[in-house]
């Protein structure tokens, strides 16, 4: 439908969608009460950027269709706050907030009220607006001299990139990745074999630095903001009035704050927020407590460093020490060597703690860790534990730096460093550990989906000779199954029926399977939907894999590579002659019809024992469930894992029916027998 527009009328529905559009942003970032669904959202959104393509001089940078920008950028620009970003003191007991409190009373006459607010484990930014349009977007850097970060800020979308006051001013406050965005993103470098983060501020800062705006804009970044370099425009005596006024104007403040007379009242509200902490959905370290009235904080003053009217109190830390008594090499499935410590075990977060991830080579040479060292152990929420330091004071006299394996723990063969890379490699194709990983990843239920295919299964099959690659999969006999410890005539013929059962999967699943470097379970859905049959894939060139959306130049060397290889075309062939499909069947096979699943809107929350989030929603969305992001009315089940927080307290007060992960296996195996 292109009914010609005139120039004028274009304009007026142009301002209206705008608004509208900026309106239905503030319903959902800051009331959080959106008043139209997200496609409705989406279509006004389409409409306006089909308006803005027809008459390119109606764009301004503050537009909704402006945030993400397409240019690169080379490096970040320094820049000079308005007013300096102060760090704040810390407080870590009560004393210490008595004795605050004693030290601000001194300072002024009037009597003191106090605003606690949470402290947000983030990085701060300021927002410069002039005029009421964003202007500039700054890291904190030394607090005089922060870095231009202003294309990534405008792909914050709770960041209103015009305000509705003409007001200029720089609006401070914490950038953040909220706890189920990160776990998401980590999920998904895991599957691209990329290297994780090891939390949520680490991700946030490595988004706020990313030179592409199109990768910090699909990174769910959030802020929220709590001060001003001036209060010009803000009509605010106090941080109470300040808060209240940034909401007005459009800005995202936590409304978990309380104002508080006396240090027993601010320690009630510190016990409160420690007791919830693990069920918010962002990260915090500790409380901000800050005096209330402006005239105040300002008679108060400041030393060089921080505010004298403002302390942080921070949260005991998660910490322990413990020794390091060896460190493990294994190989991965990509030949990624990675360095796990052993230590003598520890009481960490309410767990027992006895390995830590060392992540890779440049990790332990950067903290220098060494056999029988004294470490530090942290763990944070859900995250896995991780040794932050050594203590030098405890080390042994005869120590030495750990050696670093230049042979395979598992092949022998010579370890390599690839370009641009800090994880070391075996890059040995036949290297045993490798071959069983990728078996073990080929079976997995993201991948061909074998069940009763397990590990040990591999293993046993893989130190008997029964198998050496996944085409060998398809040649196994009962005969040679049976050989193996503990497999009897029925579970055997369960293994077959899964083996044959993979052999009709839609082309993705094999893609996935087949662990092609930096091909994750979404890659593979875009080469299987694209080019429809392995034959086409195989053929394919560079020009024809980069044309597909979302597929960079990485992940089509790496495919263009891997089907090169002499190797893998025989594979293939393997594959082919045993009857596996090559070819992409749609998204919904055809058993789904008589599927409980099907049309069923499904949430899953919490941390799950047997599978990535991702992996989960797959197999519902396969059987014809809806699984999206939030709890509402239209929900009809939640998964609730280890953990869940808000959205299982919504599901319990809309009445929704709630499983759990022990519950959800138990109907997905009812529905396979
Ligand atoms: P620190 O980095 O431990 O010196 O603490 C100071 C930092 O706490 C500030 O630079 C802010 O980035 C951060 N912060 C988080 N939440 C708040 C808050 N509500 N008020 C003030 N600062 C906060
Ligand atoms: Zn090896």
């Amino acid at each position: 439908m292109t009914e010609s527009v005139s120039l004028d009328s274009a304009k007026v529905r142009v301002a209206e969608l705008r608004q509208q559009l900026n309106q239905y942003s503030y319903e959902y970032y800051i009331k959080d009460a959106p008043s139209i669904t997200d496609s409705e959202y989406d279509q006004l959104y389409r409409e306006l950027e089909q308006l803005e393509k027809q008459f390119p001089t109606l764009i301004t940078q503050v537009s909704p269709t402006q945030r993400v920008g397409d240019k690169v950028s080379e490096g970040f620009q320094k820049v000079t706050h308005q007013v300096p970003l102060y760090s704040l003191s810390n407080a870590f007991n009560k004393e210490d907030l008595l004795s605050f409190d004693q030290r601000v009373r001194k300072l002024t006459q009037e009597p003191v009220q106090y605003m606690c607010e949470l402290k947000i484990d983030g990085l701060s930014v300021s927002l410069r607006y002039e005029e009421g349009r964003l202007v500039l977007g700054a890291t904190r850097g030394d607090g005089t001299i922060g870095e231009d970060i202003t294309q990534n800020i405008r792909t914050i979308k709770s960041i209103p990139l015009q305000l509705p006051k003409a007001i200029s001013n720089e609006i401070r406050g914490e950038c953040y990745m909220p706890k189920e965005a990160f776990l998401k993103l980590n999920e998904e470098r895991e599957a691209e074999g990329l290297d994780v983060f090891a939390n949520p501020r680490n991700a946030a800062a490595g988004s706020l630095r990313q030179l592409d705006p199109k990768v910090a804009a699909k990174r769910n970044l959030a802020v929220f903001l709590y001060s001003s370099a001036t209060t010009e425009g803000l009509e605010a005596n106090s941080q109470e009035e300040l808060l209240k006024s940034f909401k007005k104007l459009g800005f995202v403040t936590n409304s978990l704050c309380r104002k508080c007379d006396t240090i027993d009242e601010i320690w009630s509200f510190i016990e409160e927020i420690s007791q919830n902490r693990a069920n918010l959905p962002y990260d915090i370290d500790g409380i901000v407590i800050k005096v209330n009235s402006l005239a105040q904080q300002q008679e108060i003053g400041y030393t060089v460093k921080a505010p004298r009217w403002a302390i942080a109190y921070k949260f005991p830390a998660e910490e322990a020490t413990t020794i390091v008594h060896e460190v493990e090499w294994t190989v991965g499935r990509t030949g990624v060597v990675t360095p796990t410590a052993i230590m003598d075990s520890v009481q960490l977060a309410g767990t027992s703690v006895s390995r830590a991830s060392l992540h890779n080579v440049d990790l332990i040479k950067q903290r220098d860790i060494r056999l029988n060292d004294t470490v530090v152990v942290h763990k944070a929420g859900d995250i896995i534990p991780e040794v932050t330091r050594v203590v030098l004071e405890k080390r042994p006299q005869d120590s030495t730096p750990l050696e670093i394996p230049t042979h395979c723990p598992n092949c022998g063969e010579k370890l390599v460093h690839l370009e641009d890379e800090v994880a070391l490699r075996c890059i040995n194709p036949k290297c045993s550990a490798l071959l069983k990983e990728g078996l073990a990843h080929f079976v997995s239920r993201n991948a061909m989906n074998m069940s009763g295919v397990g590990v040990r299964l591999i293993d046993q099959l893989f130190e008997k000779e029964l198998i050496h690659d996944v085409a060998d999969l398809y040649q196994l006999t009962m005969e040679d199954l049976l050989t193996l410890d503990k497999v009897k005539e029925k579970s055997a013929e369960k293994i077959l029926t899964a083996i044959t059962n993979s052999k009709t999967n839609s082309l993705e699943r094999l893609l996935t399977g087949l662990g092609i470097h930096h091909v994750g379970s979404k890659a593979a859905k875009l080469l299987a939907q694209t080019f429809g049959d392995l034959d086409h894939l195989m053929h394919a060139t560079k020009e024809e894999l980069l044309v597909i959306d979302g597929l960079g130049e990485t992940i089509a060397d790496s495919v263009l590579t891997y089907f090169a290889m002499d190797s893998v075309q025989e594979m293939m062939q393997e594959l082919k002659n045993a009857g596996v499909n090559m070819t992409y069947l749609g998204v919904v096979p055809t058993t789904v019809i008589d599927s409980p699943w099907l049309g069923k809107t499904v949430v899953l929350t919490g941390s799950l024992e047997h599978f990535s989030r991702p992996e989960l929603k797959n197999i519902l969305e396969e059987k014809g469930a809806k699984v999206t992001g939030s709890v509402s009315k239209k929900t009809d089940l939640v998964i609730a894992g280890k953990a869940a927080g808000s959205k299982l307290a919504k599901a319990e007060q809309l009445a929704i029916e709630v499983w759990s992960e022990e519950q959800l296996l138990q109907a997905l195996e009812g529905a396979e027998r």
